[in-house]
């Protein structure tokens, strides 16, 4: 019996106890603890670059290391707690601890002596820690929890402890059902266009729009973009939803020209995620060509953070964009790092101010330096301005007064459904 159980409970990767293990005693432990006299906490542990060690050292270097990992642990360990070794350099624990200072300080401890395990060479680990309430006792829930908490954290290079709550929660049961819907979502057309105006600043005029989506839900109603564009982004079906706004676009800007409306450029927002297709100018105009638009009632907007992914693509598709006539702009310059060595290598047609240079206190006045300087030189560049996010009467006379071309922003209008959008401005 004793040898069975040895070779059903021992880990191959490091030799001491495996994770049917310590499903077992751990969910003993819990279940014993009558009155919750302990309080348990559940630790996922990770290596970080675990992959690239082996890749340095050879994975037999990396199993051992991950068996000194295990041992030197396990000497911190109480007899009533548990650990093993789950899979890609990571490790369950069970630990209990007095309070949440405590516990970080012991996790901290545990940080040094891993460190201590190769001394010489840096190595960052994150921590989840999920608290265990009274009468829980589901192991594998437990670990998935603290799991969830290092996941919502990030991969970083630095070592950080992530506490799970139950908002993490929601919001990977949110992101999953997100997953679950959007085909239907986007099947049963419930991504809406909304458009948002932008204003000429010298005849305060429609002289352009933006089309920004949102999702009508059968049951949850309206949803912001914000709630699904990164979870889109993440999966890659960013991909067809851009396209699909493009093309509801041009469907749009084809029933105007026939109406013999008047006709204003109508600008879509251009993931990052595109750029890895060496074809997206074609592709787009294949979407495009479908509704026989000109092209230059239809902008492109994409955003800096292309550039640093592949940046010949990038440029040549950008080329090729404007050869192929549609407007291109660059969105949020100057929110995040924007730098001005993207507008010496891009040629693009419009430039996209981001209305965080006047936000904040303090940096007001810098803000509008800034902004005049960057006005004049997109113009000497032969770019156009648009200024986004503009919200007072005062930022639009400052920005008529910088002969800024476009405004864009909650003082003049917000984005609006396509019949309200009809209603306003194509009467
Ligand atoms: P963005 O492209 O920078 O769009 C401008 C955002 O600023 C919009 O938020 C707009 O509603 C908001 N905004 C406009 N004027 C003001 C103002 O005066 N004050 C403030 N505080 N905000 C203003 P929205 O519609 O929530 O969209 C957020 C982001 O989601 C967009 O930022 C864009 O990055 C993304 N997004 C929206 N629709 C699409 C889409 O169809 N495709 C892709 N790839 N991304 C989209
Ligand atoms: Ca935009
Ligand atoms: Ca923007």
């Amino acid at each position: 019996m004793r040898r069975t159980d040895k070779i059903i409970y021992t880990d191959v990767v490091t030799g001491g106890d495996n994770w049917l293990y310590f499903v077992k005693k751990g969910t003993s432990l819990l279940k014993k603890n009558r009155g919750n006299r302990r309080k348990y906490a559940m630790i996922h542990l990770r290596m970080h670059k675990y992959r690239s060690f082996c890749t340095c050292f050879g994975v037999q270097e990396g199993e051992e290391l991950l068996e000194k990992f295990y041992y030197a642990l396990k000497k911190k360990l109480n007899h009533k707690e548990a650990m093993a070794y789950h899979e890609n350099a990571e490790f369950g624990l069970l630990l209990y601890y007095t309070d949440k200072e405590q516990l970080a300080v012991r996790i901290d401890e545990l940080r040094e002596t891993l460190n201590g395990v190769l001394p010489g060479m840096k190595m960052y680990f994150c921590f989840g820690v999920c608290q265990v309430e009274p009468g829980q006792k589901d192991v594998e829930q437990l670990y998935n929890n603290s799991l969830i908490a290092c996941e919502i954290m990030g991969e970083d290079t630095e070592s950080k402890i992530a506490f799970f709550d139950e908002e993490m929660n929601k919001q990977k049961l949110w992101e999953r059902k997100v997953e679950d819907e959007m085909d239907r979502a986007l099947a049963n057309k419930e991504f809406k266009v909304y458009l948002q105006p932008k204003i000429s600043a010298v005849e305060e005029r429609l002289a352009g729009a933006e089309a920004l989506v949102r999702w009508i839900h059968p049951t949850d109603g309206f949803i912001p973009p914000n709630k699904f564009i990164p979870i889109f982004e993440n999966n890659g079906f960013i991909l067809k939803l851009d396209d699909y706004m493009i093309e509801e676009v041009a469907r749009q800007q084809a029933q105007w020209i026939t109406e013999g409306r008047r006709i204003v450029p109508i600008s879509v927002n251009v993931s990052r995620a595109h750029f890895t297709r060496e074809d997206l100018a074609e592709h787009i105009c294949s979407i495009v060509d479908k509704y026989k638009v000109p092209h230059n009632v239809i902008e492109l907007e994409l955003t800096e953070s292309a550039f640093f992914d592949d940046k010949e693509v990038l440029l040549s598709t950008v080329k090729k964009l404007r050869d192929y006539g549609f407007p291109v702009s660059m969105d949020d310059f100057g929110a995040g790092y924007s730098s001005l060595n993207s507008l010496k290598e891009l040629q693009i047609d419009v430039l996209k101010i981001d209305a965080d240079f006047f936000r904040g206190e303090n940096v007001e006045e810098r803000g509008m330096l800034i902004v005049s300087e960057v006005i004049d030189l997109a113009k000497k560049l032969n770019m156009k301005i648009v200024a986004e996010g503009i919200e007072s009467r005062e930022q639009v006379d400052f920005l008529i007064e910088q002969e800024c071309d476009l405004i864009q922003g909650y003082f003049f209008a917000k984005p609006m459904p396509i019949p309200e959008f009809i209603e306003k401005y194509h009467k």
